[in-house]
């Protein structure tokens, strides 16, 4: 009997109107555990090459893992991957909340989606039993407005909903899929591949929780939990400040983009701040009650990272959709150089309602702020708008535009920065701040360097949760107790600030094939990780085998990480994106602006170079980024090199 998780896969043939259940054997799952390595799996053998993202024959995986639901801290997320309208290449975005649990609660491990519906439905699926509903009735909806419908309509408060919002069915390419209505599989609009196929949501309710191989050793794990956290201070203030305790470190180390990435320090940070935002704008926070009210969390998890803003006045904020991540407080404040809490707060919840990816829509509003401040376009091509760093009701107007498609300044920048820069010409993209079409996060690679690698190499596009980033091994930062994890990766020494030689690529390398492990694993990066969590990477086997029962190492571990990249790469070089496609935006090759620590400080094309060449020979790939035979061999997907 399985441990951990149901032994079912469903399988959604939404052409056909047709489910099944698919019950794979423990090789599988010990194989490839969950997350996008599972559902890389199903797209590489299902998904003909060459299918379009936007074609019924794009596969969406939606995968838990073996661990997803085991009543411990920082387990409840859930990976969905499909070919990435946005980038063209493997799409993959994380999500945490309630959903996740409950989906391996309702009897499934994970689905399978292909195929397009005649007509909008949602899947519902209860205690093992699924079934395709008609969701005409839910289409044009905001995501709060759907998740009160569907809960009157299934007659239960309980049920957790995901879904994509009324922007996917506008062809917005970064739509994401939502739950709660506020918990966001944000990245690579994966929101519209699932509007593509018809797919309006999937809803879960179920009432068997996973057997545990050893349930005395998980609750012994569960409850060192409470014993750790006062004392990591990271964990401390990400548990008090949510994510946005990172706005003020980032803003005095030079690396807040700031003003669509030209600078890297923020004169107003304090006013964008995680203190800021808990002492003054959380919900309860008048009255000393933030604690209590304005912090949520996901199930099981301790932590209660998650922010919920409820305002009134000329930027009204409703708490259904939560509040804002440092990344949401990055692009839509510092990129664009806005300074009020309150409107962040009202475009994290128009991103949420609507259902798009807050990252690239803030990133390409700003773009959209430089390209009018330098001349690229004009009135003529904002429609009167007149675009200003700073200017709050200008970047929430054309939020609007874009998240309504009403214009065709909101239309174009709906595709994203790399096209509208196509559409713009005259020198827009030196504008740009994306990787393979996606915009990058709000941390700077020019101060972490190792962070540029991983954004250039990353299948999917800058990602700032592949790997772990510079300070945290840097002399001057490194703790005794991040360097005794780091240890058991086999990273013993602190390394060189600024440095981007072959020791930081390895720390990259051997830090992303982790973090791969936890995207596959379906883990929060904030609770379990290499170095700076809640609990570190012995920790992470140890509760993989109380709740499963394998005898897993740290190695093994990371070697399933490294099966997740090498999948995806795969993918990737079957489609013809490789080395090519590994390219930074020219932005982070000249000087940063400003007056911050970082001002003058760029990447270099030689040093990037040299450490894309060392990469690829630490992941034993060609040259031009490409898995070879023999590193899929030693991954035990000699299947996938059949592909390549
Ligand atoms: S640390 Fe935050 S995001 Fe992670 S599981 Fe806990 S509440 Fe959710």
């Amino acid at each position: 009997m399985p441990h951990g998780y149901n032994g079912k896969i469903l399988h959604v043939d939404l052409t056909k109107g047709a489910l099944t259940v698919e019950t794979p054997p423990e090789q599988f799952y010990r194989t490839y555990m969950g997350g996008s390595a599972m559902g890389l799996y199903y797209i590489l053998k299902e998904m003909p090459k060459g299918a379009e993202a936007l074609s019924p024959e794009n596969v969406l995986a939606i995968m838990d893992s073996v661990v997803t639901g085991a009543a411990i801290s920082g387990q409840s997320r859930v990976n969905v991957s499909a070919r990435s309208p946005l980038t063209g290449g493997i799409g993959d975005s994380q999500g945490g909340g309630f959903f996740p649990a409950e989906l391996k609660f309702a009897g499934f491990d994970g689905i399978v989606v292909k195929g397009k519906s005649p007509k909008p439905v949602y899947l519902w699926i209860k205690d093992g039993v699924a079934e395709l509903k008609s969701a005409s009735h839910l289409s044009g909806k905001l995501t709060g407005e759907v998740d009160a419908i569907l809960k009157k309509e299934l007659g239960d408060d309980k049920i957790e909903i995901m879904q994509h919002g009324p922007a996917a069915e506008k062809g917005i390419l970064y739509s994401s899929l939502l739950n709660m209505s506020n918990r966001s599989n944000g990245r690579t609009g994966m929101g519209l591949v699932a509007a593509s196929k018809n797919l309006k949501a999937i809803v879960v309710r179920g009432s068997k929780k996973p057997e545990l191989a050893d349930a005395k050793a998980l609750t012994a794990l569960v409850r060192e939990g409470p014993k750790l956290l006062p004392e990591n201070p990271d964990m401390d203030g990400l548990a008090k400040y949510g994510t946005a305790s990172v706005v003020l470190p980032q803003h005095s180390m030079g690396t807040l983009p700031t003003r669509n990435y030209n600078e890297g320090a923020f004169e107003s940070a304090e006013e964008i701040s995680g203190e800021k935002l808990y002492d003054v704008y959380l919900r309860g926070a008048a009255d000393g009650k933030q604690d209590r009210q304005g912090r949520d969390t996901c199930y099981a998890c301790i932590v209660r990272c998650k922010r919920v803003v409820e305002l009134d006045g000329k930027y009204p904020v409703d708490p259904i959709y939560g509040g804002p991540e440092y990344e949401t407080i990055g692009t839509f404040g510092s990129y664009c150089g806005v300074t009020s809490l309150p409107a962040i707060s009202r475009a994290n919840q128009i991103c949420n309602a609507n259902g798009v990816d807050s990252i690239t829509c803030g990133a390409t509003i700003a773009f959209a702020i430089e390209c009018f401040e330098k001349g690229i376009i004009t009135q003529e091509q904002t429609g009167g708008l007149e675009l200003k760093f700073g200017d709050t009701d200008a970047v929430l107007e054309v939020l609007d535009q874009i998240v309504n498609a009403s214009t065709s300044l909101g239309k174009l920048l709906g595709q994203g920065s790399e096209r509208a820069a196509a559409a713009w010409g005259k020198g827009a993209d030196e504008c740009l701040v994306t990787v393979k079409g996606q915009e990058c996060p709000a941390h700077m690679p020019q101060a972490k360097r190792s962070l540029g690698l991983i954004y250039a190499v990353n299948p999917f596009g800058a990602d700032h949760q592949s790997s772990e980033h510079d300070w945290m091994i840097e002399d001057g930062i490194a703790s005794d107790l991040y360097m005794s994890r780091m240890a058991l990766l086999g990273l013993p020494d602190r390394l060189q600030p600024m440095s981007l030689g072959p020791e930081k690529v390895k720390f990259a390398y051997l830090t992303e094939a982790f973090y791969s492990m936890m995207d596959t694993l379906e883990l929060c990066q904030f609770v379990w990780g290499p170095g700076w969590t809640l609990y570190g990477p012995q920790e992470t086997a140890e509760m993989v085998k109380a709740v499963t029962g394998w005898e897993v190492t740290v190695d093994e571990l990371v070697a399933v990480g490294e099966r997740r990249l090498n999948l995806m790469r795969t993918f990737n070089a079957r489609e013809g994106i490789d080395r090519k496609a590994d390219k930074l935006p020219k932005k982070f090759y000249q000087a940063l602006q400003g007056e911050g620590p970082t001002a003058g400080i760029a990447l270099t094309h030689e040093e990037i170079e040299s450490a894309l060449d060392e990469y690829y020979r630490l992941a034993g790939w060609t040259n031009h980024g490409i898995p070879t035979k023999a590193s899929l061999q030693r991954l035990d997907l000699a299947w996938a090199a059949e592909l390549l």
